[in-house]
């Protein structure tokens, strides 16, 4: 079965200040690296309102419509804007990982990557923020178990910043498992192990700066690999974040290309072990954009490899 590859082109139109981090360019650095690899390319569809509102308020869809500038940039928080774009960019976002999540279920393809920008990992049940609008990764696992009728929904996010948002969207959902990894100290300051969950449903592995792919190994291997075990999922959601590449700008870990390959072959053959080799990524941060789409593209060719 193919690996598909779930994109748009609104999410090039979603637009920030000059200087910022998260840019167009990201993506279309991203999309130019998988242009060469087998994969089957599919249009995302926009997100039904419905689908953003099993994760976010209504009063939270509509503060965001009304902040929507027909002109210029709107400011939504210290580092999150909205262009003219941005919208379309965020439906589009949250309906890639749906039509991902879609399409794995029902065997259409092995597995699959939501290529999107805005990113979705910060953004809490009622706040957006660090760059994020609409909570990706937390809308594909709510839409797994309240749409395809899953029981276990894992999400993975090896992003090197805590994924506040997935947690805070995930807290008290007992049919979930949570395992983020994350540079400590960093914004946005949370992420500390003894953030579990309601029902230890959670689980942080905070990472000290300057280390690198073998202290990320041995985490992995030593706490997340066997939680995901141990929790049997049905389903496993990837927030892949390329930021804790040794070359990215905004963070202190040293992981290699080879790091991002080896985590995510590591968690296709647990997906291959538990669930029939179903995963659904989605790109969150990574702001070095060689580093970025060398780093996503050696993701994606291990989702192939996988599929074959
Ligand atoms: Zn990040």
């Amino acid at each position: 079965m193919p690996t598909a590859l779930i994109t748009h082109a609104d999410c090039l139109t979603h637009v920030t200040p000059d200087g910022h981090p998260e840019r167009v360019a990201r993506l279309e650095h991203v999309l130019h690296a998988l242009e060469p690899l087998d994969l089957l390319r599919v249009s995302a569809p926009m997100a039904a309102e419905d689908d953003i509102l099993r994760v976010h308020p209504a009063s939270y869809v509509s503060d965001l419509r009304n902040a929507h500038p027909n002109d210029g940039f709107a400011q939504i928080d210290a580092d999150t804007f909205m262009s003219p774009g941005s919208l379309d960019a965020a439906f589009r976002a949250a309906g890639a990982v749906l039509r991902g999540v879609d399409m794995v279920l029902s065997g259409e393809v092995q597995n699959a990557f939501a290529a999107i920008r805005p990113p979705g990992h910060h953004a809490e049940t009622e706040t957006a923020m660090g760059f994020c609008l609409f909570g990706n990764a937390a809308l594909a696992a709510k839409h797994a178990l309240d749409h395809h009728g899953l029981s276990r929904v894992a999400v993975v996010d090896f992003d090197v910043h805590h994924g506040n948002g997935t947690q805070d969207l995930l807290w008290d959902e007992k049919r979930t498992l949570l395992i983020t990894s994350q540079q400590m100290p960093l914004w946005p300051g949370s992420g500390r192990v003894d953030e579990d969950g309601a029902y230890g449903n959670i689980l942080n592995i905070p990472l000290p700066p300057d280390s690198g792919g073998d202290e990320m190994r041995a985490a992995y291997l030593g706490q997340a690999f066997p939680r995901l075990r141990a929790f049997k999922p049905e389903l496993i959601i990837i927030s892949a974040g390329f930021d804790a590449h040794r070359d990215d700008p905004l963070a202190n870990l040293n992981w290699s290309t080879q790091d991002f390959a080896w985590l995510t072959a590591e968690l296709c053959a647990i997906a291959q072990d538990l669930c029939a080799g179903r995963i659904v990524s989605t790109l969150e941060g990574g702001y070095d954009l060689n580093a970025l789409s060398t780093a996503c593209k050696a993701h994606v060719t291990e989702l192939i490899k996988a599929s074959l």
